[in-house]
């Protein structure tokens, strides 16, 4: 397979890429990156992951080299040159080489790529398979709303939940589960879905933007507050989102089985209502919605 990468505007072999040593996102991890989820060859909700990847670049003081319609241009051409239907883009930028030195340097020009995977095609809201949580002290730093690709403690976290035998860490800080290693955690609640606000702990999730939308369009009550552990294991559903995964409703957690051995209905009729968006939005019909 021969895997093509864009990097500062130039389309070239993935395998013949390179970056320098000295470049900071390698030093420093000085940098922030985007995952963009394809339907049928078509990126889902571009516009809004390349303004988070706006705000990402601002909260650490990096101008992008190019304008987000610009980028976006850039990245639709590529996609349409792979093969890929069912993928992602990865797009990271970071603020390129310089001598080693934690200020600033005066000039230096960023290093902006993308590339696209093949990512397996996904179930049928309500036949995913659960997601298993792992319950993680949150040791991260206060500025989770930036996209940054200094990913340490959440790798650490979601290897230690692997390691456990689930397959995400639900971050927990001072009793309140912030969200997970890499997504977003909703409980249902007498019908009411509830999620910690965005900011210092948690990622603005474009995933989560959107639900927010057809949660409105469902007549579901959405409510932004810090949820504690103990409620969060005593809620009707529960569940996380990302760009990869979508939905997946939660089946056990530190260990014990989590609710009735399948998708709630809140869940499913959000994961429907979130598959009909996106189909609307690419012109595709994914699953069997
Ligand atoms: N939180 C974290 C820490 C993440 O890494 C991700 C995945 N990027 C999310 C939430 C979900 O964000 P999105 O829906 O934009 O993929």
């Amino acid at each position: 397979m021969n895997e093509l990468i864009w990097m500062n505007g130039d389309v070239m072999p993935l395998a013949d890429a390179k970056v320098g040593v000295e470049d900071r996102g390698y030093q420093f991890a000085d940098g922030v990156y985007e995952v963009i989820r394809l339907y049928e060859g078509r990126p889902f909700t571009l516009r809004e992951h390349l303004e988070r990847l706006e705000k990402s670049a601002a909260g650490i003081r990096l101008a992008l080299p190019m304008p987000p319609a610009a980028l976006a241009a850039e990245i639709e051409q590529f996609v349409a040159r792979t093969s890929v239907h069912d993928g992602m883009v990865y797009l990271q930028a970071t603020r390129g080489c310089a001598a080693r030195n934690h200020v600033f340097p005066k000039h230096c020009e960023p290093t902006v790529l993308f590339y696209v995977r093949h990512l397996a095609p996904l179930d049928a809201p309500g036949e995913t398979p659960p997601a298993a949580l792992l319950t993680v002290a949150d040791e991260r730093w206060k500025k989770c709303w930036i996209k940054s690709i200094a990913l340490l403690p959440n790798v650490l976290a979601k290897n230690e939940a692997v390691a456990a035998g689930a397959d995400e860490a639900a971050f927990v800080e001072e009793g309140v589960v912030t969200e997970c290693s890499a997504s977003n955690l909703f409980i249902v609640r007498g019908g009411k879905l509830i999620t910690h606000p965005v900011g210092p702990k948690v990622l603005p999730g474009i995933t989560r933007a959107v639900l927010q939308q057809v949660a409105k369009q469902a007549g579901v009550d959405w409510v932004e507050r810090p949820v504690r552990l103990d409620e969060a294991k005593a809620a009707d559903e529960v569940f996380i989102t990302s760009t990869t995964r979508e939905i997946s409703w939660v089946g056990r957690w530190d260990g014990q089985t989590f609710g009735q051995g399948r998708c709630g209905p809140v869940t499913l009729r959000l994961h429907r209502a979130l598959r009909d968006r996106v189909a609307r939005e690419t012109g595709t019909l994914v699953g069997a919605a």
